[in-house]
């Protein structure tokens, strides 16, 4: 039964050790977040704690034979964080530095971006600490198929649906979706997003992460009086989210000056030729060595002179040390927690205009929502209609916020956090604990 206006808070109690503030990192940062939202949360607070605590983590061994024929053993993870107004929806991460205080963030972060589009899932998050890019296909598929075989017990159409991250693809997820189908007797197009189009995916998926960046970065510059053709635009991670978004700024007439890619920093003040730099990643797997631009010191890159700037790579990348030297006027969160909360102040005290993750990167679980409705219906869309309603979700959701924002004269963060957890924490008081 929901309690009324005014009852008690909830009773505190210690967290779990790996849920603590001090193993800093993504979680840390998130916790920040949700700190910062709890004033505008009304009776629903009594509530927050739930958004403290992931709602179920699993660790997994992932052991695989290799080529050479020894054996080795990876960590994998899923986190379930909130599942009260849906099944849980968030990607799969292979990469060296994954760990569970990263998951753990992720997995909340889609809380958030999932309600913040309102589409009707949990927070959930994949990930295995190892480099793919050291792997064979052979030893992938079987590290990704036992890693698939191992969060069985938690992942299903109805239950819990990964999707692509960092280095996942639509080939990882035609193998998590056989290796589930296999497992279960029934072939489960819905378990997955992010598939190939032959395989139950949607038209536009590939690029809508990408597209989602591009339309809210669209109605911020309309509302700010940023002019798009000639902006100058520097983007961090020219994979999925940055490519595609530096593809539909550049077609809108800006110019993408800068780009810094794990294999190196170029630049170019009269703007790089973005399908060519493309077709560069694509053969040569980075922006390193690419004709067409000089290169630049890494570090050098957060001060280039750039009306856009759109990280697009990994968490924590703008931090104290370097938000003083941006010169954008608008930052675009393509990448999953690319801020820290200082370097959010200082960016929010230089008067940097910041349009956080949980809404600008939620194109992608937006058309992942879509694949799935597909599937479900067996009935597909065409790409001019997935197109067309994933900006109507994600100018409608923009708007929403924006004049959230201006009503608590707070940043466009804490607004989408408003938005968000008052959803996600109503849902969570209208359900009741059980038993
Ligand atoms: P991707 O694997 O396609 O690309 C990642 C890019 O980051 C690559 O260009 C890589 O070179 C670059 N990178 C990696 N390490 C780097 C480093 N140390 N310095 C600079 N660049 C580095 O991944 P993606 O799908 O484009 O994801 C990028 C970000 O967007 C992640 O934070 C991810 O969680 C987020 N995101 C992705 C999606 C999606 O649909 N793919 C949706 C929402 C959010």
């Amino acid at each position: 039964m929901s309690q009324p206006v005014g009852a008690p808070a909830a009773q505190s109690h210690p967290l779990p050790s790996y849920l603590q503030a001090d193993h800093l990192g993504p979680w840390g940062n998130y916790l920040q977040q949700v700190d910062r939202v709890t004033p505008y949360l009304g009776s629903l607070a009594r509530w927050v704690e739930t958004l403290k605590r992931p709602k179920r983590i699993l660790i997994v061994d992932v052991p695989i034979e290799l080529d050479n024929g020894t054996i080795a053993h990876y960590e994998g993870y899923r986190v379930q964080h909130n599942l009260s107004r849906g099944p849980g929806k968030g990607g799969v991460r292979f990469h060296q530095d994954v760990t569970l205080s990263e998951v753990m963030a992720l997995s909340a972060w889609m809380s958030v971006k999932n309600a913040a589009v309102n589409v009707p899932y949990g927070g959930a998050k994949g990930g295995i600490r190892v480099d793919p890019k050291k792997l064979s296909m052979g030893e992938l598929e079987r590290l990704t198929r036992r890693y698939t075989s191992e969060i069985g017990l938690l992942i299903g159409p109805s239950k819990d649906i990964p999707a692509p991250d960092v280095n996942t693809n639509g080939q990882i997820m035609a193998w998590m979706m056989d290796t589930y189908s296999m497992n279960t007797g029934a072939t489960a197009t819905g378990v997955v997003t992010g598939k190939p189009v032959d395989l139950g995916g949607s038209l536009g998926r590939v690029e809508a992460t990408g597209r989602g960046v591009y339309t809210v970065g669209v109605e911020a510059a309309k509302l700010t009086g940023l002019a798009l053709e000639g902006a100058r635009i520097a983007v961090q991670g020219f994979g999925n989210v940055g490519g595609i978004a530096a593809k539909l700024f550049a077609e809108a007439g800006a110019k993408v000056v800068a780009v810094q890619d794990h294999t190196g920093t170029i630049f170019n003040s009269k703007g790089l030729d973005v399908p060519a730099l493309l077709a560069h990643v694509k053969t040569r797997g980075g922006v390193g060595g690419f004709a067409g631009a000089d290169v630049m010191k890494a570090e050098e890159f957060w001060g280039v002179d750039c009306e856009i700037l759109i990280p697009a790579a990994l968490e924590g990348q703008i931090t104290k040390d370097n938000a003083g030297q941006i010169k954008a006027k608008l930052v675009i969160e393509g990448a999953n927690g690319p801020t820290t909360t200082e370097a959010d102040d200082i960016l929010h005290d230089k008067g940097v205009l910041v349009l956080p993750d949980v809404i600008a990167n939620a194109g992608g679980v937006t058309v992942s929502y879509f694949e799935w409705v597909q599937d479900f219906s067996s009935f597909f869309w065409s790409e001019d209609e997935i197109n067309a309603r994933l900006v109507r979700i994600m100018q409608e959701a923009f708007a929403g916020i924006w004049q959230v924002a201006q009503e608590h004269k707070v940043s466009l963060r804490t607004a989408t956090f408003i938005v968000a957890c008052q959803r996600i924490l109503h849902a969570r008081e209208m359900r009741g604990l059980y038993p």
